[in-house]
């Protein structure tokens, strides 16, 4: 009798318990997924996505044409800054004091030719935003970021990259352009003209004018299936090479490596496909709230467990193998996924190494033995591949590389900045000694003696 009575009063405290981790749970996911805080950003102080570089400046003009360019560069005395979607988080888009020119109202598509798969645009025009106006022809860009809230100028600026398969900087797509130089002349450049200003402007972060208009060629927008594999890290090099870089049929490809012990990766790859489709719109949808995927942010970057259920949960439900969909709408993600609700005390932030692919299995232990040694909050590195940059004078794939990107989340004291300086340049000297590099759209950490051994062409460049 005792011990029925006892069970009794067991399971009412273990459901009154359950009960209330529930309603922790919710109130939690709301905690947590509220509209982001409004940053108060006085009209002439321009910060990045970050929120850790407010940058005054002397006023900020959004010009709508290229004359509007050509005039504001001829009239304006002292410095100019460009800014595009303001994605860069180590102040890449403003300069103190300077005149701002906001290009994100200049976003027109200027030509398009389906027979010839290529679009001509003005530079403030964000992917999604071409994205939208090929679809219809079942095209698709043909190199960019994972994201698609990035303009066609910071792209250019910056030579990004994504996770296409058989590709590398996206100076591979780019037929031509036009530029604004510091005299205000407007000049075409592509690799048959003006070849010194086309590869030293893409990649070139603004330094040598505007891009005012860039012709890209274009892709097939296919079905794409996604197929996972789970595998050791040091496994990878010998899969990349034995099974999927020459697979045509591969459209994307990463590998994500599990923090904690930095030694299992996830390879994940879209395969072109002729299968019915799981997924029927043809891009992201822009309304969507994100609730679900800002929460499981917040618990893989909090939570003790965190990358334990990533790697168990999440995961195998949110990314298992089998989804059909448009090649467009894997390239149409919204970097509102990944928005806090506040970035007032911690905020998320990017690092990228670029590793000769040869040296991947010099490079990933050392890498883990320093994220061991300073365990910052890495929520994941992603790797991806390129092949050679063209002739890029900035370029960061100097031969062909494995790309690290590092996503973690970081305090925005003083004291937090500094220390995630200490390790960010022990991971810069360990690229460099490995004949690597790393990206130069993120926190300036580098030393100076660092960003010229990294970049060693920045002398001809400036
Ligand atoms: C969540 C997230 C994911 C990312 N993923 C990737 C990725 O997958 N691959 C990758 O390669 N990068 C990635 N990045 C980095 C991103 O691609 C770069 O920061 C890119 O520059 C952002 O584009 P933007 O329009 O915001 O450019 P901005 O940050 O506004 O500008 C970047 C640079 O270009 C210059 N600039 C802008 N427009 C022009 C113009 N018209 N003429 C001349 N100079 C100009 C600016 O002055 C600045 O120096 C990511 C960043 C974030 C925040």
């Amino acid at each position: 009798m005792k011990l029925l009575h006892w069970l009794k009063r067991l399971i009412i405290w273990a459901s009154y318990f359950l009960l209330l981790c529930f309603f922790g749970l919710v109130v939690l996911f709301f905690a947590v997924t509220t509209p982001e805080e409004k940053t108060s950003e006085e009209p002439t102080l321009v910060n990045d996505v970050t929120q850790l570089n407010p940058i005054q400046v002397s006023g900020i003009k959004q010009p709508r044409s290229i004359q509007e360019i050509v005039d504001l560069v001829k009239t304006h005395e002292g410095p100019i800054s460009i800014g595009g979607g303001r994605y860069s988080m180590g102040g890449q888009t403003a300069s103190h004091q300077a005149l701002q020119l906001d290009l994100r109202q200049f976003n027109q598509v200027v030509a398009f030719s389906m027979a010839e798969k290529e679009i001509t645009v003005e530079p403030g025009i964000t992917w999604r935003e071409i994205q939208e106006y090929i679809d219809k022809f079942d095209l698709s860009v043909k190199i960019m970021q994972t994201y698609s809230n990035f303009t066609v100028g910071g792209s250019l600026s910056v030579n990004v990259h994504g996770r296409y398969l058989g590709l590398g900087p996206i100076i591979y797509t780019v037929k031509s352009i036009k530029l604004v130089l510091a005299d205000g002349q407007l000049i075409a450049a592509s690799p048959q003209e003006n070849t010194e200003l086309f590869y030293g402007a893409i990649g070139g972060y603004g330094a040598l004018g505007v891009i005012v208009e860039a012709t890209l060629s274009l892709d097939d927008n296919v079905k794409v299936e996604r197929i996972t594999k789970r595998m050791s890290l040091d496994q990878y090099h010998d899969f990349f090479f034995g099974k999927i870089r020459n697979d045509t049929s591969i459209v994307f490809h990463n590998a994500d490596i599990y923090p904690g012990s930095y030694d299992e990766i996830q390879s994940v790859s879209y395969v072109r496909t002729t299968k019915a489709l799981t997924v029927e719109d043809r891009l992201r949808p822009t309304d969507k709230n994100y609730r679900p995927e800002k929460f499981a942010m917040w618990v893989v970057s909090e939570t003790p467990c965190g990358g334990w259920l990533r790697k168990t949960i999440l995961d195998p439900v949110f990314n298992r193998d089998g989804v059909v969909e448009w090649k467009n709408h894997e390239a149409s993600y919204n970097v509102k996924e990944l928005e806090p609700s506040s970035r007032k005390h911690d905020t998320y932030v990017l690092q990228e190494y670029f590793i000769p692919v040869d040296q991947i299995n010099a490079f990933t232990p050392r890498m883990r033995e320093i994220f061991l040694r300073h365990n910052p909050n890495v929520i994941n590195v992603s790797i991806r591949h390129a092949y050679k940059d063209p002739g890029s004078l900035m370029a960061w794939a100097r031969t062909e590389v494995f790309a690290f990107v590092v996503y973690y989340k970081q305090g925005t004291t003083e004291l937090d900045k500094q220390k995630v300086g200490v390790w960010t340049r022990e991971l810069i000297d360990l690229a460099a000694s490995l004949d690597g590099t790393y990206y130069l759209p993120y926190q300036i950490h580098a030393t100076k003696e660092q960003f010229q051994t990294c970049y060693p062409n920045a002398d001809t460049f400036y």
